[in-house]
């Protein structure tokens, strides 16, 4: 590496105490590292802190109480920069400072130190600790010690032990580490100590950018990642936002909980999935675990996917997220999403406020603060354990419960108490917007029993107020179909798609000479022939591979079965002269008839490797030659389970697909609708004994 020698001198400030001066020597030698050698002025500041060494660190002491003198001196212009500790920075810096460098922790971990190990020590022994951080693990690690606030620096802290003043201390490892002092360390803890430690800040102020550049090379917030808080919305996967789809593609990790929709996940082919919340008796990862997760993968340098139900911030503990990641400077967007608590009345054509109505709403979470399990993100509806304790209703017109089903007795209750009447509408919406939503709707006096009746289960969302009225009858129910070919999309308006494809494409295997013999006499052909995208693909892909120039095409006919094929071709800048929407090879054959003249053309027709010779015989009748070339493999998958919940049709798309999916099964459930595309898929599975489908066009 060049070596870079700074000219100018740089003067930098710090605290006073032995540790800080090592600190300093730390960032120079990480410069080192970079090859760059600076010439220094050190400079020794007393802050707050270190005057003040009584003032227990536990009660408010001010945000800069570590720092006040370095600010002061770096605003004077006595110094250029300063090094602290990175956690001792206030939570939010001057305006006119600014942090250069972040250095990497060399040890995240807090330590004890003692006579015996923590988890030993008898009732009543004396822990210090500055930290109030620490206080709460203590007390977690060990309830019987006595825990008691200490102050000063390193050394004098551990004299207190050593002069039995103390049974032990908590302290950063890392500061024994620097001092060299870990023959003190009588065991490593395992809780997370606090932000930031171990790391150390460099801090200068804003208009010297002079300095950006060089601390940017010892900066670990460079080779962050970032974390998206992205709202899946309310449940239905298409209610999701077109940013959040997008990041949803790049992220590298998505972390996801029961709420999440599987074709939300699908979007996310590269990333590694979490699940973090419950599911069928499964464990939910506690909240602190979770954001550690989230840290430690950004600042691996990750995208990361917090994918959340509704919208992030409302009632999702995204802000608790936001403050932790914060609080290690790792940076965190927020992609909104459509709350379930607007969405669903939304979806059911209720409006939460209208004119002479409703002038007024209020969200509410239906259960109380101490229900909420602690650290968990899941709500405490999952669990089921409720107080039945009445909570005060603000005044609205319409009041919105999230969280609130298995309190629903006590909403009521509490409604009543703020003065509705047992006839006001209320009605309670079980999974809104997906596939199996359920809705009850009733009066204060009866909803209770009712929703009980049916049974509902969570998540779900209470609405009270005069607009319920809105409520369609025969709110839409929309079906879940089981499909079963390679392109989900196309088919998201006839109801929620299952995808599970019964066939898989592959490119075919091709021999050298097979190619070669292709490319050598492409041009000879006056026609080519596509009825499938996958054709048009793989066709393509070998001639790229080849470096053909594919441009050199422009003369030859093109004849295409359908428009997903047509599309196909027009990523390659080419377009049909003939494009038969009848998707068979008779309709096909027909519209050439009319349309081409095929007499002595010579055609080539690349296909799957599943022989179908009607093309190429009607074809050779009327004077074509036609040569075929398999270009791609059409294979069954492995076996797989059949997909959990409710399916209330299968759809099928081409014979192979129905061929494949009754190899696996051996019959169609019959209490599922068929849908087919196209007159083969239909006579497929006429031959099969299926007669009871409705035929669809793609
Ligand atoms: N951030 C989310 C709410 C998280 S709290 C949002 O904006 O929607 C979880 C609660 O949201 C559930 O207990 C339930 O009250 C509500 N909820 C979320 N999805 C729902 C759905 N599909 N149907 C009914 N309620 C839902």
């Amino acid at each position: 590496m060049a070596e870079i020698n700074v000219q100018q001198k740089i003067r930098i400030g710090s605290r006073g105490s032995s540790l800080a001066l090592v600190q300093i020597d730390e960032i120079l030698s990480l410069l080192a590292e970079k090859g760059v050698r600076i010439s220094e002025e050190r400079y020794t500041y007393q802050t707050g802190g270190d005057r003040d060494k009584v003032t227990p660190l536990t009660q408010n002491v001010a945000d800069d109480f570590f720092t006040d003198a370095l600010d002061a001196a770096l605003i004077r212009g006595e110094i250029d920069i300063a090094v602290h500790s990175a956690k001792d920075l206030p939570q939010i810096l001057r305006e006119d400072l600014c942090i250069w460098a972040l250095t990497k922790s060399l040890d995240e971990t807090d330590v004890f130190v003692g006579k015996m190990p923590l988890s030993e020590l008898p009732s009543g022994a004396k822990v210090g600790t500055s930290s109030l951080i620490r206080q709460n693990e203590i007390k977690k690690f060990n309830p019987r010690v006595h825990v008691c606030d200490i102050r000063g620096t390193i050394q004098e802290r551990l004299d207190l032990v050593e002069q039995g003043k103390v049974d032990g201390i908590i302290v950063a490892t890392v500061a024994l580490r620097r001092l060299g002092l870990t023959r003190y360390i009588r065991e490593i803890m395992p809780w997370e100590a606090a932000p930031l430690q171990g790391q150390l800040a460099v801090v200068g102020r804003r208009k010297d950018f002079r300095w950006h550049q060089l601390f940017a090379l010892i900066d670990v917030r460079k080779s962050f990642g970032k974390v998206y808080l992205v709202g899946a919305g309310p449940g239905d996967p298409e209610l999701i936002t077109v940013k959040g789809v997008k990041i949803l593609k790049e992220a590298d990790c998505v972390f996801y909980d029961y709420l999440a929709h599987q074709n939300l996940l699908d979007y996310a082919r590269k990333a590694e999935k979490i699940y973090v919340g419950k599911r069928k008796g499964s464990q939910v990862m506690p909240q602190p675990e979770l954001n550690k997760l989230l840290r430690q993968k950004a600042m691996a340098g990750k995208i990361v996917v917090r994918l959340k139900g509704g919208d992030p911030l409302v009632f999702g503990r995204g802000a608790d997220e936001i403050t932790y990641l914060r609080s290690y400077h790792v940076d965190v967007q927020v992609i909104p999403g459509l709350s379930s608590a607007t969405a669903i009345p939304s979806s059911l054509n209720i409006p939460l406020t209208a004119r002479g109505l409703s002038s007024s709403v209020a969200f509410l979470s239906g259960h109380l603060a101490a229900d909420d399990e602690e650290g968990s993100h899941v709500s405490a509806e999952q669990e089921g354990k409720m107080s039945t304790e009445i909570m005060k209703i603000p005044k609205a017109d319409t009041v919105v419960f999230l969280m609130g089903l298995t309190r629903l007795a006590s909403i009521v209750d509490s409604l009543r108490e703020a003065g509705w009447s047992q006839d006001s509408l209320i009605m309670v919406v079980s999974k809104g917007t997906r596939a199996d939503e359920e809705i009850v709707s009733g009066r204060l006096g009866d909803i209770a029993k009712k929703v009980e009746e049916k049974g509902l289960k969570p998540p779900a969302l209470i609405v009270a107020g005069p607009t319920i009225q809105f409520l369609k009858k025969e709110a839409l129910k929309k079906e879940r179909i089981l499909y079963t070919g390679t392109n989900p999309e196309k088919y998201t308006s006839f109801g929620e798609i299952v995808h599970f494809p019964m066939i898989e494409i592959k490119p075919a295997y091709l021999e050298k000479g097979v190619v070669d013999r292709l490319t050598a006499r492409l041009h000879e052909y006056q026609a080519i022939i596509f009825t499938s995208r996958f054709a048009v693909k793989y066709f393509f892909e070998i001639l790229t591979h080849e470096h053909w120039p594919v441009f050199s095409l422009r003369s030859t006919d093109f004849i295409v079965i359908g428009k997903d094929t047509a599309q196909a071709l027009a990523v390659y800048d080419f377009e049909p002269l003939i494009l038969a929407e009848i998707e068979t090879g008779e309709g096909l054959f027909q519209k050439i008839l009319q349309e081409y003249d095929v007499k002595g053309k010579r055609i080539l027709f690349p296909r799957s490797s599943l022989p179908n010779p009607y093309l190429k015989n009607e074809l050779t009748k009327w004077g074509a030659s036609v040569d075929e070339l398999a270009v791609y493999q059409n294979i069954k998958p492995e076996k797989r389970n059949m997909p959990e919940g409710r399916i209330d049709k299968i759809l099928f798309t081409s014979p192979s697909t129905v061929k494949n999916f009754l190899r696996d099964y051996d019959i169609i459930p019959p209490i599922w609708e068929i849908l087919s595309k196209g007159p083969v898929t239909r006579r497929c599975l006429q031959e099969a004994g299926y007669e009871s489908f409705s035929l669809i066009e793609g």
